[in-house]
């Protein structure tokens, strides 16, 4: 299927750690019937499988620098070919600098597509760094919590999922302004480099859950994939 496809959707989520992007990429993915790739998710699953790419991306992720470009699109290419991307995908945690974007528009030209839209979920630094601080993760499917909302037990309650809660190495405040100020010199520039070719989209996501997903399905128009098929 290619981008002259009506229903076909690539869609880039731009924000810092703790923005809500993995939140509002799996509902809006979920919703549209399309791939979530996170590439944060997809480190982590190396890691766990204690593969070779996951021994490096560990040296990285750690100290919450970035991997390099050249083995991050290469992982994004490999996941693009994959038959769930078929209908579109979104796009979390990639690209995250200049030099990812540029590599994601050869790639997509190669395979005939081009983006649909980029979303950027604007939030301030210190709100940022509150719900990092706050957050527990899943570690058997990636499921994140607010403190808030731990289950009453430790245990992911997300599904049928029963896996143990961590929090995630460089959410610990040591990494988290660290991350940030990385976002803010390398990723941040990708807001105006979308801009400038007429596509970001300013979501606030300062709201609820619920309330920024609805600013999402508004800004790019969303109909559910099954309202699509009745077309
Ligand atoms: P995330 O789960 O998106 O917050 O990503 C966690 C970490 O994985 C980041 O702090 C980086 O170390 C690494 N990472 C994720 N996506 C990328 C990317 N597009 N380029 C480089 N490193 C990445």
């Amino acid at each position: 299927m290619d981008a002259s496809t009506n229903c076909w959707r690539g869609i880039i989520l731009l924000g810092g750690p703790g923005s809500g992007k993995g939140t509002q990429a799996a509902l809006l993915a979920q919703r549209l019937g399309i791939a979530h790739i996170s590439t944060g998710d997809l480190f982590r699953q190396n890691i766990r499988m204690e593969t070779p790419l996951g021994k490096l991306a560990r040296t990285y992720m750690e100290k919450g620098e970035l991997v390099p470009d050249e083995v991050t699109v290469g992982m994004v290419r490999e996941r693009l070919k994959q038959p769930d991307c078929a209908n579109g995908f979104i796009l979390d945690g990639f690209p995250r600098t200049i030099a990812q974007a540029d590599a994601l528009n050869q790639v997509l030209a190669d395979m005939r597509q081009a983006l649909t839209a980029v979303l950027n979920l604007q939030v301030a630094p210190e709100v940022l760094i509150d719900r990092l601080s706050r957050r527990w993760t899943c570690k058997s499917c990636g499921a994140v919590f607010p403190e808030f909302s731990l289950p009453p037990r430790p245990g992911c309650k997300k599904d049928v999922c029963d896996g143990e809660l961590y929090q995630r190495p460089d959410d610990r405040p040591e990494t988290q302004r660290h991350r940030i100020e990385v976002y803010r010199e390398q990723t941040a520039p990708l807001e105006a480099y979308y801009a400038e070719r007429g596509m970001l989209i300013e979501i606030d996501g300062e709201n609820s859950v619920e309330r920024v997903h609805q600013l999402i399905v508004d800004a790019v128009g969303c109909e559910d994939g099954a309202a699509q098929g009745e077309r």
